[in-house]
């Protein structure tokens, strides 16, 4: 795996505990949440704003967004919807580089967020300096980057690739004979690698969150729930998504829990995912794959912290003020937008191959 690249030649990428916040979720008594949600909602009609939440945020956050005509997905998605929206402001809560996204495919809209300093792991463990000179150095090959990244790493890049399109993305690449650079996330990399064959050179970002399942106490939980099918999220390590029944995006997985006929379901994700799939699929059980294990290191244990911090509060301060808008380098933007764009036009001819089929 990797082998055509010494790992040793990377620098260390990993964050140290100090560069991850713990993860602080926003408790209000029932009467303050009430009084917001209601506020957020007026909030959204005065300033002709949409709201768009990835799966990961908070529940109320994904109820406000779904009652008011928003949307929930993932990132790609969540930048999707925006772009059919006649709304003027997109409010994105999720983490920058989402709204980053949102704003390369709808430059002219007002892009608010209710925290600028909810980040990503892999967004941090991959700096666009460094990733645009380990490029230079293999300019024979295909760039190919997670969305989890930011506007100027993506403006490098010739595509972009979202889990859930990932291995069809690869697979096509190495029809063409390409050889390919992954960034940023080591394990999504392998998980292409191994299912694809491809020539592939994987950067060394992980997700915080991902890394920390917990393999020996995953082969315990199993033992007590027998019937119950594992749903991992690629960002997972292989050791997590070898014992997996699915491995998905987070779209998948909602729609893996709706499609079983299984009752019970360990999932491998950020617990954020939940609502949704008990929406999707109510009275089925889900239960959170194992994080604190032996070796464990984590401060988020299975909720990112930098999803949490997307909160009622300050989703209403930005509503209230338009603080926390997202501003893109226009140059970047028209860069960006090339592998983006990209993408969606391959998921479209695929869709339409399957349904040519
Ligand atoms: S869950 Fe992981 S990949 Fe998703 S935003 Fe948080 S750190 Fe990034």
């Amino acid at each position: 795996m990797n082998a055509t690249y010494p790992l040793a030649e990377f620098p260390d990428y990993r964050l140290t505990p100090s560069q991850i916040p713990e993860t602080v979720c926003e408790i209000l008594d029932a009467t303050t949440r009430k009084v917001l949600m209601k506020r957020i909602k007026q909030l959204l009609i005065k300033q002709n704003a949409i709201l768009v939440a990835h799966y990961y945020t908070d529940a109320d956050l994904q109820l406000i967004a779904d009652e008011t005509g928003g949307y929930v997905s993932d990132s790609l998605d969540m930048a999707r919807f925006g772009n059919e929206s006649e709304s003027k402001t997109l409010v994105v809560c999720g983490v920058r580089f989402m709204g980053e996204t949102a704003k390369i495919l709808n430059p002219e809209k007002r892009i608010l967020m209710p925290d600028l300093n909810a980040e990503c792991s892999l967004d941090m463990g991959c700096p666009v300096d460094d990733f645009s000179a380990f490029c230079d150095q293999h300019p024979d090959r295909t760039i190919v980057v997670y969305a989890n990244t930011s506007a100027e790493v993506k403006a490098r890049a010739d595509w972009i690739v979202t889990s859930g399109s990932a291995v069809d993305v690869v697979r096509h690449l190495k029809r063409q004979g390409e050889k390919i650079i992954w960034a940023p996330d080591k394990y999504l990399g392998e998980y292409v690698l191994e299912q694809t064959g491809a020539d592939m050179i994987l950067w060394q970002g992980s997700c915080v969150v991902h890394e920390e399942f917990k393999a020996m106490e995953l082969v315990e939980l199993r033992k007590q729930h027998p019937n119950a099918k594992v749903l991992v999220n690629p960002e997972a390590p292989a050791q997590i998504i070898r014992q997996a029944d699915v491995v998905s995006s987070t779209t998948g997985i909602i729609n893996a829990a709706k499609e079983f006929d299984a009752l019970e379901f360990i999932v491998a994700t950020d617990a954020g995912i939940f609502h949704k799939m008990q929406e999707a699929a109510p009275g089925k059980v889900f239960i959170e794959a194992p994080t604190a294990g032996k070796g464990a290191t984590c401060k988020s244990c299975a909720h990112c912290p930098w999803m949490a911090m997307n909160s009622l509060s300050k989703l209403a301060y930005t509503l209230e003020t338009g603080a926390n808008e997202i501003f893109v380098d226009p140059d970047i933007i028209e860069k960006a937008t090339v592998p983006i764009k990209r993408l969606l036009d391959f998921a479209k001819n695929q869709q339409q191959l399957a349904g040519d089929a």
